[in-house]
């Protein structure tokens, strides 16, 4: 049996953001069922930072978030973990009053934002088609994240703080006696008075074993492809363009653009896959809205984005089960967050106040806190 101050389960970007700033003062040991770190859901995502995206404590952590990601510590990652990209949301003119409401919004948090009218999104975007773009909002400073070297930068950290990372260690029971959590995986044995529960989309299942009460979380599928660009244009600088509706967006990727029809189907958590009428889906309503032939779908893949009810993260102690730490619930928000939601996790698991950073964007303890679900 190995002893630790906190055994963290989950090696997604939630689980290793968080063991890395608590292994800054704690002795950390993170616990990862499957062979490699990221395999699931963190291994998925679409890459993108936008402080637009989400509900207000999203916002508030996505924001409080950028400083961290624009200049990690010295060492952390070999490459800038954000790059230029830019987003843009269009829409019909039957959206336009909605474009300029959610752009009024955006402005409060990132003074960049704007609503920009039909033939400046063209501009941007050439495929847009002239008859049903009538304006959207432009994110000019939304960014693409290597998530790959985030999550690694994240790790590296762990391990030079002498914490330590196992794969291939699904934890199968979780016991708390009067010494704390006795934490039982194929790799052997882990005692800590504090579990943080950062399993993704098994988060209530996890709970349920250490005998506290699910959150509702709900795992929803999302479907990611690659396209080949349109013949003879430079799609380099395109921003990432979806609808304000939500109903599907594109994104230059190493040559490619990255599609998905912005599903949200829930499911088991599982080895999510992705389904042909999803994809079908996704370039109908592409096509719709730009011109985009599509004569091939490259690589396809699905993730899960687990929300619970209010679409807020989950992150505090259980209001019933002593030592066991939510880190749930990251949605499809879990890169952009992840500085904000480790540090916040850090401090409340270790009996400190929210960083006053984040308490001044608008993030409370309350709207983070699983006890929210008991009441
Ligand atoms: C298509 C797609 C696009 C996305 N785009 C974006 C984006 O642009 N920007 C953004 O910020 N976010 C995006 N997201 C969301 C983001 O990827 C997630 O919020 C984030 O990866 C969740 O991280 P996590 O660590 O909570 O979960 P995961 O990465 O799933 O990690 C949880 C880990 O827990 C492990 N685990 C579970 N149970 C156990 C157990 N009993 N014992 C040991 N280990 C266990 C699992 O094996 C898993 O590795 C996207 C997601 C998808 C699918």
């Amino acid at each position: 049996m190995s002893a630790f101050d906190v055994v963290v389960v989950g090696g997604g970007i939630a689980g290793a953001s968080a063991a890395a700033v608590l292994s800054e003062t704690r002795r950390v040991v993170l616990l990862e069922r499957e062979g490699h770190p990221g395999y699931h859901t963190s291994g998925r995502s679409a890459a993108l930072f936008s402080e637009t995206y989400g509900n207000a404590t999203v916002r508030g952590l996505s924001v409080g978030s950028r400083a961290f990601l624009q200049s990690p510590p010295a060492g952390f990652a070999e490459h800038p973990i954000l790059s230029p990209r830019g987003g843009l949301f269009v829409g019909r003119a039957a959206h336009l009053a909605e474009i300029a409401k959610r752009a009024a919004e955006g402005v409060a948090l990132v003074p960049s934002v704007r609503a920009i009218d039909g033939a400046e999104a063209r501009r941007l975007v050439p495929i847009l088609r002239p008859d049903v773009v009538a304006g959207g909002i432009l994110e000019p400073d939304a960014m693409d994240i290597d998530t790959h070297g985030l999550l690694q930068g994240f790790l590296k950290v762990v391990r030079a703080n002498g914490g330590r990372v196992v794969t291939d260690a699904e934890v199968t029971a979780l016991n708390r006696g009067l010494g704390g959590w006795t934490v039982a995986t194929p790799a052997g044995s882990f005692a800590a008075p504090v579990v943080v529960n950062a399993a993704g989309a098994w988060a209530d299942v996890l709970a349920r074993m250490a005998g506290a009460a699910p959150v509702g979380l709900v795992p929803k599928r999302r479907t990611a492809f690659m396209v080949e660009p349109p013949a003879g244009l430079d799609i380099r600088d395109w921003p990432i363009t979806g609808t304000v509706e939500e109903n599907f967006y594109f994104k230059p990727d190493a040559g490619m653009l990255l599609c998905s029809p912005e599903d949200e189907t829930p499911s088991e958590p599982c080895d999510a896959q992705p389904e042909e009428i999803d994809i079908a889906i996704a370039v109908d309503r592409i096509q719709a809205t730009a011109d985009l032939p599509v004569r091939r779908i490259g690589r396809k893949w699905a993730g899960l984005r687990s929300f619970v009810a209010d679409k807020t993260p989950v992150v505090g102690f259980d209001p019933k089960v002593d030592g066991f730490f939510w880190l749930a619930g990251q949605g499809g928000y879990g890169f952009q967050t992840a500085p904000g939601m480790a540090t916040t996790a850090a401090a409340l698991a270790t009996g400190r106040p929210l960083p006053p950073g984040l308490a001044a964007l608008g993030v409370t303890e309350a709207a983070l806190s699983p006890a929210r679900f008991a009441a």
